[in-house]
């Protein structure tokens, strides 16, 4: 041995360790490989499990949102409303996406745009489609695509350039589809099935805010509608009397106001019965609904009674607007079984400001010039201004009280 050692039996030659050290060398750099390989894949988890994490906090945050946002949808008081109160909360959730919001028109034969955001061709403010063929409304279940997938179910949406993910949700009122909802998800934004849950719960409040408000409608329609003969009734009378005031006295102008009676109205009860009555009553409010205008108002006061509010009409013309119908009215009435009573009525007529500044005096009034036409005979519309009838009665009272 050059360095004096003897070589041990079984001790490793130099070619041997040097082998056994590559040997070591491989094995740590594949180890290395196989740590950088798990160092990477953690990464990759750990980046999906923050998109993850962002992407849940993203729908938590929407959730919240339409949680709190379905109330602004009760409190809206028309159908129109909510429709504009929905697409901007939407906007809000999906800042880049397109929002369309189509009811059905009243015959369902087409669609009419409520409310919409960013729609910008290709997308178009209508829907091709018809209520009866588009396949949200017939099943009343939401049709969505997911981003990258392509949608064969609807011709509408199907195909459209640059939109790269679309959802259409029914709006059901009663079990009914009145409408769609539809999303248009633009370029890289994407949702995924978290969204399409959220987006069904957020259709399904619209639909019982869209109930509620016609259910809110019909009720106050009710409150204000005579259930005889359709005409609106004593309360709305007075309420859209005293706007009319209000309106009048702020843009300035005149409007006139008149009582009608029907004359011995009792007789015709007394003679026919009161299911007689009642259709004559339906067929007044019948030759009114042809004989006024649409701004003009005609209403049941009460019993046989009905008020007229003409608005931007002179006494004069007023007096003649009534005396025109009082001939419509007697020629319904004279013939038939009717003709028997010679059915007519009597009108006191009022003109704003001149006649009286608010309700109370305005329907004192037109009470002094009916009674007045009553007097005199009936079957007559009285328009002048006179005397007030109580007054007029002391008078006379007292003259016989004293022979003069
Ligand atoms: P005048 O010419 O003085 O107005 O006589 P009139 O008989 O019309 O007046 P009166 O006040 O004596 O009678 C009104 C009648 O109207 C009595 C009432 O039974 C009837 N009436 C009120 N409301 C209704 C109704 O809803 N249906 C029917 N059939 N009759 C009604
Ligand atoms: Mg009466
Ligand atoms: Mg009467």
């Amino acid at each position: 041995m050059p360095d004096g050692r003897t070589l041990m039996e079984n001790e490793p030659s130099l070619e041997q360790l040097y082998f056994s050290l590559n040997e070591l060398l491989d094995r740590i750099s594949s180890q290395e490989e196989y740590f950088y390989g798990q160092i990477n894949e953690l990464k990759k988890r750990e980046k999906e499990l923050l998109d993850a994490w962002q992407r849940e906090s993203q729908h938590v945050k929407h959730l919240r949102e339409v949680i709190s946002s379905t109330e602004v949808l009760y409190d809206a008081s028309s159908e129109q409303e909510i429709s504009e109160r929905a697409v901007e909360i939407l906007q809000n959730l999906y800042p880049e996406a397109a929002v369309r919001f189509l009811s059905t028109s009243t015959n369902r034969a087409g669609m009419k745009l409520l409310a919409g955001r960013r729609l910008t061709p290709p997308l178009a403010e209508k829907c091709r489609i018809s209520p009866l063929d588009c396949p949200v409304m017939k099943r009343g279940k939401p049709y969505l695509v997911l981003p990258g997938k392509k949608g064969v179910f609807c011709s509408e949406v199907a195909s459209l350039p640059g939109v790269s993910g679309h959802g259409c949700l029914p709006l059901m009122a009663e079990g009914v589809a009145f409408g769609v909802l539809s999303l248009f998800f633009q370029g890289n934004q994407s949702y995924d099935d978290k969204d399409i849950e959220m987006l069904n719960i957020f259709s399904t409040h619209i639909g019982l805010a869209f109930t509620n408000a016609r259910l809110i409608k019909i009720a106050v329609k009710e409150a204000l509608t005579d259930q005889l003969t359709g005409l609106p009734n004593r309360r709305y009378a007075l309420d859209v009397l005293q706007k009319e005031i209000s309106r009048t006295e702020r843009y300035g102008g005149i409007f006139c106001v008149a009582m009608i009676d029907l004359d011995n109205f009792k007789k015709v009860n007394d003679t026919f019965g009161h299911g007689e009555g009642d259709r004559v009553l339906v067929l007044f409010a019948g030759v009114a609904g042809r004989a006024f205008r649409k701004t003009d108002v005609v209403a049941r006061f009460g019993g046989e009674e009905f008020l007229l509010i003409l608005p931007q009409t002179s006494l004069s013309t007023g007096v003649k607007v009534v005396e025109r119908f009082q001939a419509l009215f007697n020629q319904a009435t004279f013939s038939g079984a009717l003709k028997a009573v010679n059915l007519t009525f009597s009108a006191g007529v009022a003109e704003y400001p001149a006649d009286g500044r608010d309700v109370e005096s305005l329907l004192n009034t037109v009470d002094q010039r009916l009674y007045k036409a009553k007097e005199s005979g009936r079957n007559r519309v009285v328009g002048k201004v006179v005397a007030p009838v109580a007054i007029e009665k002391k008078i006379l009272a007292w003259r016989e009280e004293n022979g003069c």
